[in-house]
């Protein structure tokens, strides 16, 4: 089958791609308007790039529009405020991919042990019927190890939250409280 894999960040993109690329012939979809701000987004975008080049793998970025994602997640918090980010960028993929002719959209969602693979599989099946392509469900979790130790060893740049703003403030939050509970013991 011929696959858009909408890819997250280069860390996330190892594990997923070598995966699938196994069976079908993939390409990879950088969407991803939830990322803030536009530097993040942008370092997020090269540090895949890159590796993507170096590896001889197809990337295609669509528009970078983050008020597309602050429509979309308006008054929501977790977790509806992920599934409907979940269903926005996979959405996004599944549109381009039936524009241009693809047979599925998969995403890298799936290798982070903090997403959520049900409700990405469930907004990713929603999303990909409206637009007409299969929707490969995949649960990568198993593969984060391997995804980390990878990445770390090509000193690929790692972000620490997961990407929109008030990730980037809860990612602190829960940080500040660990620092807390270590100073207890
Ligand atoms: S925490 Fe991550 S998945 Fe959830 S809304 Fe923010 S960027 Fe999207």
């Amino acid at each position: 089958m011929k696959v858009l894999l909408h890819a997250c960040c280069g860390p996330c993109l190892l594990e997923p791609y070598d995966a699938l690329a196994a069976e079908h012939d993939v390409f990879v979809c950088y969407a991803n308007p939830n990322i803030r701000p536009a530097e993040e987004y942008a370092r997020r975008r090269d540090t895949l790039v890159e590796y993507a080049e170096a590896a001889g793998i197809d990337v295609r970025e669509l528009p970078y529009e983050p008020e597309a994602w602050l429509a979309a997640t308006e008054g929501l918090t977790r977790p509806e405020r992920c599934h409907a980010c979940y269903r926005l960028r996979i959405g996004m993929v599944a549109a381009e991919a039936a524009r241009q002719g693809f047979d599925a959209v998969a995403t890298t969602l799936t290798v982070s042990p903090y997403q959520d693979p049900a409700a990405i599989r469930a907004m990713g099946e929603e999303a990909c019927a409206e637009a007409g392509v299969g929707f490969l469900a995949t649960d990568f979790r198993d593969r984060y190890p391997a995804a980390t130790r990878r990445s770390r060893e090509l000193g690929m740049y790692r972000q620490n939250y997961c990407g929109c703003l008030p990730s980037m403030a809860e990612a602190e939050a829960e940080r500040a409280a660990r620092r807390a509970e270590r100073q207890k013991r």
